[in-house]
């Protein structure tokens, strides 16, 4: 099955019981039992729902793995992925990995015993340097945010493979569509699913899959004891969503592209970053693992007063934090998503004032090109 057949065809398709063609939202907190014990394979709906099972299974399918998990967020996700692990147990991640990834790593994961470092993986020799006696896992990030740099999974992967590390990959920024982290060797791929798998800023939500049966049955057991899930009404919204995650990742790639031919032409844009650019760091890794180069680009006018000032004419860019929904969004991510990180540190690593961050949308892409020339000029 291709993938745009998959998205509607994959997972469970319809209502086996009415032939109800889209799976309906199971409200539902518990089941009856015909005698003690004796069910239809729903106990009580943390531990399983149907509608929650149709998406799960769906993303299992999709990402090509062996078991799909929903979760309440997208932080709730990476959190029960983490409880997999043991106190005393050391993880590497990308450095410049979202900020609530450092957030709940740094401030709480912490306190419960387990150690993080925090490396450029787009130098693979780097997540070598940082293995310890009691690394276990390695969370990769890629492309990054705000600037889409690029960890090359295969290589990543057979490094961590070299130390018995687990491979977890935050699929966020690029979707299944693009790219599918377990056929490159990952163990675990995750999303925010809040942006893309969603796609209209209309819901909360976080996947997981898993490559291995046994690594299934630990993290379902994770799921089901801490009790993270995503309930019914948000899993439908994003099986609907899922529908379109095809079409959707096309046209934004196709804005994308013409965006960023534009903003590479303009004279008061000093750099612009987006991995399907020839030379940018990781557009030949880009090329060889994912299908696509997504529709995530950032750019730099200079100054802060400039970024705002191009920010406020704008009238079809929202100013908002998020992404992947089929509008465009637009953040200065020095001042919002990286605020709380110190101006050296977010100018080390390249996040300049005046940079500006584009979530392109599925909008007529004249009128976008119109709104972006009124306003740099
Ligand atoms: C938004 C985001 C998250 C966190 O997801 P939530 O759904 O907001 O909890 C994690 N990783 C990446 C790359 C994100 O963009």
């Amino acid at each position: 099955m291709r993938k745009k057949t998959q998205f509607i065809h994959g997972g469970i398709f319809g209502d086996e019981t009415t032939g109800a063609v889209s799976t309906p939202i199971y409200q539902v907190s518990t089941y009856q039992q015909e005698s003690v014990g004796n069910h239809k394979g729903y106990e009580y709906s943390r531990t399983g729902n149907p509608t929650r099972h149709a998406l799960e299974e769906l993303i299992k399918d999709i990402e090509g793995g062996k078991r799909g998990f929903a979760f309440g967020s997208g932080m709730a996700a990476i959190t029960s992925v983490m409880m997999l692990l043991n106190s005393g147990d050391h993880v590497i991640l990308t450095d410049d990995v979202y900020g609530g990834t450092y957030r709940v790593m740094t401030k709480v994961l912490n306190r419960l015993g387990i150690e993080s470092t925090f490396v450029d993986t787009s130098d693979v020799t780097k997540i070598k340097e940082a293995v310890r006696e009691n690394t276990k896992a390695l969370f990769i990030e890629t492309p990054t945010n705000p600037l889409l740099k690029v960890t090359d999974i295969k290589e990543a992967v057979r490094v961590a493979k070299d130390h018995n590390l687990l491979t977890i990959v935050d699929n966020t920024f690029i979707t299944p569509y693009f790219q599918n982290p377990l056929a490159l060797g990952a163990d675990v791929v995750l999303h925010s699913a809040t942006k893309y798998l969603g796609g209209h800023s209309d819901v909360v939500a976080g996947l997981v899959v898993v490559n291995d049966e046994t690594l299934g049955e630990e993290l379902h057991f994770v799921q089901n004891s801490t009790g993270a899930i995503l309930g019914p009404q948000d899993s439908w919204l994003l099986i609907r969503g899922i529908k379109t995650l095809g079409i959707r990742m096309e046209e934004h790639e196709h804005n994308t592209k013409a965006i960023v031919e534009f903003l590479e032409d303009h004279p008061n844009v000093e750099n612009v970053f987006y991995p399907g650019l020839s030379h940018h760091h990781g557009h030949e890794t880009a090329q060889t693992q994912a299908s696509g180069f997504g529709a995530m680009v950032s750019f730099d006018v200079g100054t802060e007063e400039k970024a705002g000032e191009v920010i406020s004419k704008l009238k079809y860019f929202t100013l908002a934090e998020s992404l992947g929904a089929v509008e465009s969004l637009i953040s200065v991510p020095a001042k919002m998503t990286h605020a709380s990180i110190p101006k050296d540190r977010r100018e080390e690593l390249g996040i300049t004032d005046g940079l500006i961050r584009i979530s392109v949308g599925i909008e007529d892409i004249e009128d976008l090109l119109e709104d972006l020339k009124q306003a740099l000029s």
